[in-house]
């Protein structure tokens, strides 16, 4: 029941309709009987925004497309691992003072090491935008080696460079012998779902493909994976464990990821 200690979170975007974690934050505030909301907030103007965290006390606050780049200007601190990746995803205010940090890397990484050991493993990133950057500083953190593409050749040698990874064009992508590949594109989600980031034929050499587009969930990346043998991660499994990262920093205490899990399935099978 809401009343007036009620702590408010919520989630910072434009649009927001679509998000998925009010869901999986609200069911974990249930299960764990914590006087807290999460909500969806359209933004209209970001810096407005944060000053709005400031002044109406919110305890904390996800943050997503388009703003997780530009809000980090906008905050009183932010961890070394969201400047290394260049976006932040996570604000916690401590007494009015605004933290930021970057929880998707993390939720890459766990997803991805329950289905596979990334040490020393080459690892192919389609897409080097926000997604891209915090996966390629996953694998990184993991010990794998990294080569990335983009459609904006410009854009992947830029991450290149920052992240002292490899770039490579699309027309080039069978000159890295990996075995991982990972989707960070939004290529082949709803309502082009039938769309592949990468030539069916090259999904022969991948032992494990992962990707972060997760409506549908099964996307057609993934079925063609399956088809050839590759095990495959789906997009939901990094948006839950970033998610749990998130409620771990929001509240301090370990975030309940099986009933946070049903949530995203049961609020999937809704739409
Ligand atoms: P973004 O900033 O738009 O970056 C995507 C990049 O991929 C763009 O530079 C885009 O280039 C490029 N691209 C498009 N088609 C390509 C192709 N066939 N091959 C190589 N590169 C291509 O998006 P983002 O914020 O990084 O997010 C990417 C996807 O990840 C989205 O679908 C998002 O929903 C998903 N995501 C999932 C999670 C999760 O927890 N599962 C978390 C974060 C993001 P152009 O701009 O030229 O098209």
């Amino acid at each position: 029941m809401i009343n007036g200690a009620t702590q408010i979170f919520g989630i910072l975007g434009r649009p927001v309709s679509h998000s998925l974690s009010p869901a999986m934050h609200n069911a974990a505030f249930a299960a764990l009987g914590i006087n807290a909301v999460y909500v969806p907030f359209p933004v209209q103007e970001l810096a407005a925004a944060v000053q709005g965290i400031r002044g109406l006390g919110l305890r904390g606050v996800s943050v997503t497309i388009p703003f997780k780049e530009e809000i980090i200007p906008l905050l009183d601190e932010v961890d070394r691992k969201a400047q290394a990746i260049g976006a932040v995803n996570t604000v916690v205010n401590r007494e009015g003072r605004l933290y930021g940090s970057n929880t998707d890397w993390e939720g890459a990484l766990l997803a991805l090491e329950r289905h596979t050991d990334l040490s020393g493993r080459r690892v192919l990133v389609l897409g080097a935008g926000g997604a891209g950057r915090a996966v390629v500083f996953a694998v990184q953190q993991a010990g794998g080696q990294v080569w990335v593409a983009d459609a904006e050749e410009a854009k992947a040698q830029l991450l290149a460079q920052e992240m002292k990874v490899t770039a490579l064009t699309l027309a080039d992508l069978t000159a890295v012998s990996a075995d991982i590949l990972i989707n960070a594109t939004p290529v082949g989600m709803i309502p082009q779902s039938e769309a592949l980031p990468v030539a069916p034929e090259l999904l022969d050499r991948f032992r494990v493909v992962m990707d972060l587009v997760y409506r549908p969930v099964q996307t057609r990346l993934l079925q063609e994976a399956a088809k050839r043998g590759a095990k495959t991660i789906d997009g939901l499994q990094m948006l839950l464990y970033q998610g749990g990262r998130q409620f771990e920093l929001f509240l301090g205490q370990p975030a309940p990821i099986e009933v946070m899990r049903q949530a995203l399935a049961t609020a999937l099978k809704r739409e």
